[in-house]
């Protein structure tokens, strides 16, 4: 039945995963790529179609021509970079996940109280220079990949740093020193149930090569690339708990059922193995990409090789058995 549906994405982030997941569970699948990208995607047999366009902008219009097709639309981690909040939102398409969480997860301020909320540990935020305890990174509101970030250790420096803000916004919070962990969850709302399906550290330049240096400069956190983590097994059920409570939270602050589908806690554990957490992806993240063959994590839990973009598609084919499509889809 699920031959008659297409999966569709935008050709970046993790759209060869998501079609190929899509692929394996007998969906035809569909990439909106730029042309000058065609040549690449072509590579992929898993690809069955693709439309090219000069600019992502051009989505509209491209969805126009596709509203009488039976599409369902992925959204990954570039979506609202390329189409904006608003294009997200105003997408016509039949779009996996609720939308409505993007505006808990793009408000920094609603974000955190979304993760205070759920009784989960996050940094300290401080509202005035006098309380703070050191170290603090100041975060400017909207920076993307760890960019406009400063760590400083003293009053001094706090205040200089604060100047380069000028009339942008910031928050100062606690520097928590520890190892930094990435887990990818998925709930689902068919079965209620929340899996953990793998696991990966981000490796950011530079600060990541500190370790090797004999003096200090100041630390930079670009993302370069990931690599796969397993967590200490006792630590395991503390990883599910967070995932949980998070679910749980966003269920009574989110209307039309909260949070699910593929969702990431970024997490920073300290020596005294607690987990702080820095930020929610509620969507498919690109470190999702060392696991298109599976995971120690979803090898637990099926006896399949199980990618999250597998099992969003895996998803939707049980809710079109189940004729619940609606559930899970905005
Ligand atoms: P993205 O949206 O790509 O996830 P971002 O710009 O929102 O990036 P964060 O993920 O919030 O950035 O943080 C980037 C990096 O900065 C983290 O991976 C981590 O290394 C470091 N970092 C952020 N907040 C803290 C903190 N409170 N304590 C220690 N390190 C932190």
């Amino acid at each position: 039945m699920n031959d008659q549906y297409t999966i569709c994405t935008l050709g970046s982030h993790s759209a060869l995963q998501i079609l190929k997941g899509a692929h394996d569970e007998g969906f035809k699948t569909l990439v909106i790529a730029l042309n000058k990208q065609i040549s690449f995607y072509k590579r992929y047999s898993f690809i069955d179609e693709i439309i090219g366009v000069n600019s992502f902008s051009e989505f509209p219009e491209i969805e126009e021509k596709l509203k009488n097709k039976k599409i369902i639309v992925i959204p990954h981690g570039s979506f609202v970079a390329y189409l904006g909040m608003e294009g997200n939102k105003k997408m016509t398409l039949p779009y996996f996940g609720n939308k409505k969480v993007l505006d808990f997860e793009f408000d920094r301020i609603k974000q955190g109280e979304w993760l205070k909320e759920s009784g989960i540990n996050t940094p300290k935020e401080f509202k005035n220079i006098e309380d703070v305890e050191f170290p603090v990174i100041i975060k400017s509101f909207g920076a993307a990949g760890g960019k406009g970030y400063y760590l400083v250790n003293d009053k001094q420096d706090l205040t200089n740093k604060i100047k380069l803000f000028k009339n942008q916004k910031y928050v100062i919070q606690q520097y928590v020193v520890g190892v930094s962990l990435y887990i990818h969850y998925f709930y689902s709302p068919l079965t209620k149930t929340l899996e953990i399906l793998s696991m990966d550290r981000r490796y950011e330049t530079n600060v990541d090569a500190l370790g090797r240096l004999p003096f200090r400069v100041d630390p930079s956190y670009v993302v370069v690339g990931n690599s796969p983590l397993v967590l200490r097994e006792s630590m395991l059920p503390e990883a599910y708990a967070m995932g949980e409570k998070v679910v749980k939270k966003s269920q009574e602050l989110i209307s039309h059922q909260g949070l699910f589908g593929p969702f990431c806690l970024e997490t920073i554990i300290t020596p005294d193995q607690k987990f702080y957490v820095i930020e929610i992806s509620a969507r498919i993240v690109a470190g999702t990409n060392l696991f298109i063959e599976g995971s120690p994590y979803s090898d637990l839990l099926f006896d399949e090789p199980m990618s999250t973009g597998r099992r969003i598609a895996r998803e939707i084919k049980n809710a079109i058995k189940d004729n619940k499509l609606d559930l899970i889809l905005d």
